[in-house]
């Protein structure tokens, strides 16, 4: 039997697209969906059925959980605080998850992957406003300063990190020295300032059932 591959890089080729799980990977030609954008398993290639509407929108929830790397009952609370806030719900679902520490440390390249940058946080690498903050679910809030603590910046992954994501653009609504290893919530992010690839009105179709 051929190789399954990689079981993170499976959950992208399942979704169809790239979620952006392993870091310098994901934008190297060794992407497995740059090779083989069909399902994986035996079957993959000639899986390609027609889902239904309920089928689309639980995939599209599910990738957008996936690419976030949040478990589904704390997803579900994204969701109901999205519906309980003003606005739309699909973007105050995005926002929620756009603001968590642990993502705001990946767009801000101090991290290859969302994974890679919830371990920084949870090993206290990271400060909020001068406090070290351990919570990879942290809500930040726009003039947020969000460092690397001294003894972290040598850290060789840390370091790699900002050197790799030296080339990639910055979200518009952070701010980012890659001098002093610090950024910062320049505002809310705005729906078309998060290029996270997701159809968000499906998931919020897919809780309305
Ligand atoms: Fe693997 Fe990253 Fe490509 Fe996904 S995007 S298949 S995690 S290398």
């Amino acid at each position: 039997m051929a190789s399954e591959g990689n079981p993170v890089c499976r959950l992208c080729r399942r979704e169809g697209v790239k979620l952006y799980l392993k870091g310098d990977k994901c934008y190297s030609r060794k992407c497995p969906v740059e090779k083989r954008s069909y399902p994986p398993g035996q079957h993959g290639q000639g899986m390609q059925r027609k889902l239904s509407d309920y089928g689309v929108q639980l995939r599209e929830k599910q990738k957008m959980r996936r690419i976030y790397g949040v478990r589904e009952g704390q997803f579900r609370g994204y969701m109901k605080e999205a519906v309980r806030r003003t606005g739309v719900t699909g973007e105050n679902l995005l926002q929620l998850l756009e603001l968590r520490l642990d993502n705001v440390v990946y767009r801000l390249g101090l991290a290859t992957s969302r994974a890679q940058a919830r371990q920084f946080v949870s090993h206290e690498h990271i400060t909020v406003n001068g406090r070290r903050v351990n919570i990879a679910s942290y809500q930040v809030r726009p003039n947020d300063i969000i460092e690397v603590v001294g003894e972290a910046r040598k850290i060789p992954p840390l370091v790699g990190a900002v050197e790799a994501s030296g080339g990639r653009p910055l979200a518009a609504w952070l701010q980012f020295d890659a001098n002093q290893f610090r950024g910062s919530i320049v505002s809310l992010p705005k729906r078309d300032e998060i290029d996270t690839d997701v159809q968000e009105s499906l998931i919020v179709e897919f809780y309305s059932r």
